[in-house]
């Protein structure tokens, strides 16, 4: 298991230390125990891993944020972050990864703070063991940056005991809905009403007129597995809701805060490690009697993406750190948000043409990594949504 150091130096540490122990113990972990040879088949056939999942958990990665009362690793954020960094270096699945780190870093959270001890007995235990598998779902067809837009809606009808909820809706694009026992779902009790109207749910997978529809193909991270989910009329009690009925906005916004960025942690893992591979590439690498990587052009393009790299990580750290203290962390972490997102596909596309032909075919897993980056500036608050954030808090209006 991972042991969370309980020092308050460790995140000065965790920002000078490219070789922090504690993600260079998991990098070794995951190159050793979650390497696995059909990664390319898998990836075309867009297939999930689950026994690299089950692998994870019962190192403790998949609950390191969690309390150990639930089983979890009870790791601070920046424990968490060096964890799921170390996790990007060395597993290649970067689907695998990213259905990890979106569990860890806004379910589980969410159910933390705001789930009843019930709650928490029931999901956040198997959650964190690998037993039970979640699914956030907020986004639909028409409701996506205008989150608050959602249709998804829920009936109050009560009985002579307890309000009882009817939920009836579609959610597109849920991150692990194909694999998941629970749906945490927003959802509105009067479109009109906007952010006030909104309340979160949970719903195991098995209640009746929960549908999820087959896999969706994307073009990246492949093998976490993604679908729409429909709800008709779907029968919940209070002991559905999370937190309190009307509470839904503000948990989003918890969830949304620092989480957004939190989840491109592995991200620049994978980054420092595409980094290492087109450093020894252009090293081996010959043309016209000498190493590529004596060519000015191909050793700027490396002193670049070490520049990304760093830039990404000092931002992704100084979020986590504000957020760690309580200060204010939304600009932050929006800025860490964008920094690593388009500076990985950014580097990626120097990665491809660093390594030439080799970086365009599939068999030496260079291409894959532009493809499992570009979502990055989707998921979470696309680019523009997370420049808006900067731009208010710079005291520009927008929406
Ligand atoms: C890999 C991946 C995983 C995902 N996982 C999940 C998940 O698990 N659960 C879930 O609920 N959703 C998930 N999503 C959906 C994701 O949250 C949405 O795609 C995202 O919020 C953007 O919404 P949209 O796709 O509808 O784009 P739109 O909101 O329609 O945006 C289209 C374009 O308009 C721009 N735009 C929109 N509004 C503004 C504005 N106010 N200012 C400036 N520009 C604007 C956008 O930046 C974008 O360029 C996932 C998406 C991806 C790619």
């Amino acid at each position: 298991m991972i042991q969370p150091q309980d020092d308050s130096s460790l995140a000065i540490e965790a920002l000078i230390d490219l070789d922090h122990p504690i993600k260079v113990d998991v990098a070794k972990w995951a190159a050793e125990n979650l390497h696995d040879p059909a990664l390319a088949d898998r990836d075309q056939a867009c297939e999930f891993w689950p026994e690299g999942w089950q692998r994870a958990a019962d190192k403790g990665i998949t609950g390191i944020l969690v309390d150990p009362v639930y089983g979890g690793g009870g790791a601070d954020v920046i424990t968490g972050l060096l964890t799921y960094e170390g996790l990007g270096y060395g597993c290649r699945d970067a689907g695998l990864v990213f259905g990890l780190i979106t569990q860890a870093w806004t379910m589980q959270p969410l159910l933390a703070q705001f789930g009843s001890e019930e709650q928490k007995q029931r999901y956040l235990s198997p959650l964190c063991s690998g037993d039970k598998k979640g699914a956030f779902c907020i986004t639909e067809a028409e409701s996506g940056s205008d989150t608050f837009a959602m249709t998804t809606q829920f009936e109050t009808v009560s009985d002579n005991t307890e309000e009882r909820y009817l939920l009836s809706g579609h959610k597109s694009y849920v991150t692990m809905a194909p694999e998941a026992d629970l749906f945490m779902v927003f959802a509105t009790s009067n479109p009109d009403l906007g952010q006030w109207g909104i309340t979160v749910f949970l719903v195991d997978a098995d209640t009746p007129g929960l549908t999820v529809s087959s896999n969706r193909p994307k073009m990246g991270l492949r093998t976490t597995p993604f679908a729409d989910v429909t709800f008709e009329n779907c029968e919940l009690g209070p002991e559905n809701v999370l937190g309190s009925v009307g509470s839904g906005a503000s948990l989003f916004s918890n969830a949304m805060e620092s989480e957004r960025a939190f989840v491109l942690a592995s991200q620049i893992g994978a980054m420092e490690y595409q980094l290492d591979q087109a450093v020894s590439y252009t090293r081996e690498r010959r043309q016209f009697d000498q190493p590529i990587g004596d060519f000015q052009a191909v050793s700027h393009r490396l002193a670049n993406m070490k520049l990304r790299h760093d830039n990404a990580r000092l931002q992704l750290y100084r979020a986590a750190i504000l957020h760690s203290v309580g200060k204010p962390s939304m600009a932050a972490a929006a800025l860490a948000k964008i920094q690593a997102s388009e500076a990985s596909i950014a580097s990626s596309v120097d990665a491809v043409l660093t390594h030439g032909a080799r970086g365009y075919v599939t068999e030496f897993g260079v291409e894959q990594d532009l493809r499992n980056v570009a979502g990055g500036m989707v998921y979470g608050g696309t680019s523009d949504v997370q420049r808006n954030i900067v731009a208010r808090w710079l005291g520009n209006r927008n929406r």
